[in-house]
């Protein structure tokens, strides 16, 4: 198999430092292999996206030298194929309707942890309902960063379809890395609790199970995650090559001082030859002030 490696943003505003890593990570595996590198725009949310921002985005990992192959795919426009594989699903009996809300599992269990209540009292028809999954047990994985993964407990009847209507990012994100086969995933750690949960999926649709590599997350100086949530800062464009080699110090490299004098596309060069998945650390204790 060709190696296949992607990037896929959620268009909730314009990359930022974080977002930037997991180009960059990405995107370097995925060169460093001779393999492609493809772009997925995650707009499964339209009341969280911001106009603009999958303009800005593509704009951005243009100036940053990020090319990527072949054609951007938007979730937007694959819902009749999230609907198949879900109806596909529901008729293995691998889902039930369950209407509780945020706020009734608080209530209940004192945790959002999802305790499986309406398996067990369905809702009735005309209930608004999200869909979930069943599972049954745990899926222990290997990641190329950060080792061997064993969850404590066993992952909770996640939903695929969500109560507002829409499509589940777990659902959405399993059925598209399957169809655009891809071999690598090289992502942020924040995910790491959603691997399981999309192995779970691969499982059950029959898919390969690709191998999982997740970077460690920048935060600001208030130990938060570098998010749109956070208020971080877009990235400058015109500040791509001093970007491009931070993030290369965060993620471990060793980029010598000459690059400082170079162009992006010296610096991506430089960057593919000498990528080293092994000397990214698991977790970091590098904050950034200003990006
Ligand atoms: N769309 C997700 C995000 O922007 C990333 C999904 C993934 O890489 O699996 O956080």
């Amino acid at each position: 198999m060709v190696y296949t490696g992607r990037f896929a943003p959620s268009p909730t505003g314009p990359l930022h430092f974080g977002s930037l890593l997991a180009a960059l990570a990405s995107y370097l595996d995925a060169r460093a292999h001779n393999g492609h590198w493809l772009l997925r725009i995650e707009d499964l949310d339209p009341p969280r996206e911001v106009a603009g921002a999958t303009d800005s985005i593509l704009r951005s990992l243009e100036q940053f030298g990020l090319t990527w192959d072949g054609e951007v795919i938007r979730q937007s426009h694959r819902h009749a194929i999230y609907n198949d594989i879900l109806t596909q699903l529901t008729e293995y009996g691998a889902t039930y309707r369950c209407s509780c809300s945020r706020q009734t599992l608080l209530k209940r269990s004192g945790d959002t942890f999802y305790d499986g209540y309406c398996r067990n009292h369905p809702p009735p028809q005309d209930a608004q309902c999200a869909i979930r999954v069943h599972c049954e047990q745990d899926y222990p994985f290997d990641d190329r960063i950060q080792g061997a993964q064993q969850f404590s407990h066993r992952t909770e009847d996640f939903t695929l379809f969500r109560r507002d209507g829409l499509f589940a990012y777990q659902l959405a994100v399993t059925i598209d890395d399957a169809q655009q086969q891809i071999t690598h995933i090289v992502r942020g750690s924040d995910l790491l609790d959603s691997t399981p949960k999309q192995i779970h999926l691969q499982r059950l649709l029959g898919y390969h199970q690709p191998a999982y590599a997740h970077i460690p997350v920048a935060t600001n100086t208030l130990g938060q995650k570098l998010s749109k949530q956070n208020f971080a800062p877009a990235l400058d464009d015109n500040q791509a090559r001093q970007l491009i080699i931070r993030a290369l110090k965060f993620l471990g490299q060793q980029p010598p001082t000459e690059l400082a004098d170079s162009s992006v596309e010296e610096c991506l060069i430089w960057a593919t030859h000498h990528w080293d998945i092994t000397a990214i650390p698991k977790t970091t204790g590098f904050i950034l002030e200003e990006c």
